[in-house]
């Protein structure tokens, strides 16, 4: 106990981001006292994301925000659960995230940022079994009428709308797509290819089922990527940006209003050179002005992508941004912030 109190009153000491040891015991969580700490939140204590059956944050202030791979995340706020992209069933050579799209049972709204297999995949059944609002560009709600959604659980954005929700606000603003010379990716595709151990027919037969759970559309780069940001009923503002593209006029125009965001998910892929890539996902940083900034999309998408190491773009961000505070968490290991407090902790 005492060792946990310890720790606590140096979290209460610092508004800088920790990384907490071992995960806590809830019986210890709730025998604090003398205040409320981000730490004491039940959601901060499992591995199990809300969305699956795990808890609910406790505090009304706490946002606990999980990555499940690629650019999926869990963002989870009183009693509601938003998830953004839904690519859970993801086949070889891709590694597991730990649940099944079947074990999702709890969400309030499902964001998509473009109708890419990688990010559209799992939504329509994920939106069946849960009742969950689906927003996302006509693009994405497109396919998933077409997969049997009905119109009364989709809104579709263009851009420039405004959502309220319970607790929170959801602006949609156009954003763009990654642009990447084809010649970059279809010789990544043939190093990748030639660097793993081959797939059985059964393994190209899952892997071609699930590559056709979304669209090609070449729309999608122009007109079907949509960024968000959530603006919450404390203030505290989030932006969602999974693909990383050049930066819109939209996109300038929103924060030439709104100047800074407390959280930025921004998307890191897509050049295999940390450089080439910092290039991009850089300056979108810088646009959205945040404290907290979250990669995303870092991660391996078997045949197409690899596993982007995050250190360079980390360093990048400290010496450019040096009032960032970047954090990469594991797969389903929750993070969570204290709104009102800014407060962070990564479990
Ligand atoms: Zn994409």
């Amino acid at each position: 106990m005492h060792r946990f109190a310890g720790r606590r009153q140096f979290l209460k000491a610092s508004a800088a981001a920790l990384v907490a040891a071992p995960f806590l015991r809830p019986t210890q969580l709730f025998a604090q006292q003398d205040g409320y700490s981000v730490s004491d939140d039940p959601t901060l204590s499992t591995l199990i994301q809300t969305s699956v059956g795990g808890p609910s944050p406790a505090s009304a202030d706490v946002l606990t925000i999980r990555w499940l791979g690629c650019a999926n995340h869990e963002l989870a706020f009183r009693d509601q659960v938003v998830l953004l992209d839904a690519w859970y069933d993801r086949g070889p050579h891709n590694r597991p995230l730990g649940f099944a799209p079947q074990d999702v049972t709890r969400a309030n709204l499902i964001i998509n940022g473009h109708a890419h297999f990688d990010h559209i995949a799992d939504i329509a059944a994920v939106a069946r079994q849960t009742g969950a609002m689906v927003m996302g560009a006509p693009i994405s709600i497109g396919y998933l009428r077409a997969q049997g959604l009905p119109d009364s659980q989709l809104l579709p954005t263009a851009g420039g709308e405004h959502f309220d929700f319970d607790g929170y606000t959801v602006d949609a603003i156009l954003a763009h797509h990654s642009v990447l010379p084809t010649e970059i990716l279809s010789k990544l595709g043939e190093v990748l290819g030639a660097d793993s151990p081959p797939l059985t027919p059964a393994e190209q037969q899952q892997a071609a089922e699930i590559g056709a759970r979304g669209l090609w559309d070449p729309k999608i780069i122009t007109e079907g990527t949509i960024a968000y940001i959530f603006t919450f009923d404390n203030g505290f503002r989030l932006i969602y940006r999974n693909s990383a593209g050049p930066i819109t006029d939209a996109e300038r125009a929103i924060m030439s209003q709104v100047d800074s965001t407390d959280l930025a998910i921004v998307a890191y892929q897509g050049h295999v050179v940390a450089d080439s890539q910092i290039a991009i996902t850089l300056p979108i940083v810088q646009l959205y002005n945040p404290s907290i900034y979250l990669p995303t999309h870092h991660d391996t998408v078997a045949g197409f992508f690899i596993d982007q190491a995050t250190e360079p773009l980390f360093m990048a961000v400290r010496d450019t941004l040096p009032a960032v505070r970047s954090v990469s968490p594991l797969y389903r290991t929750p993070v969570g912030i204290d709104m009102s407090t800014k407060q962070l902790l990564v479990a």
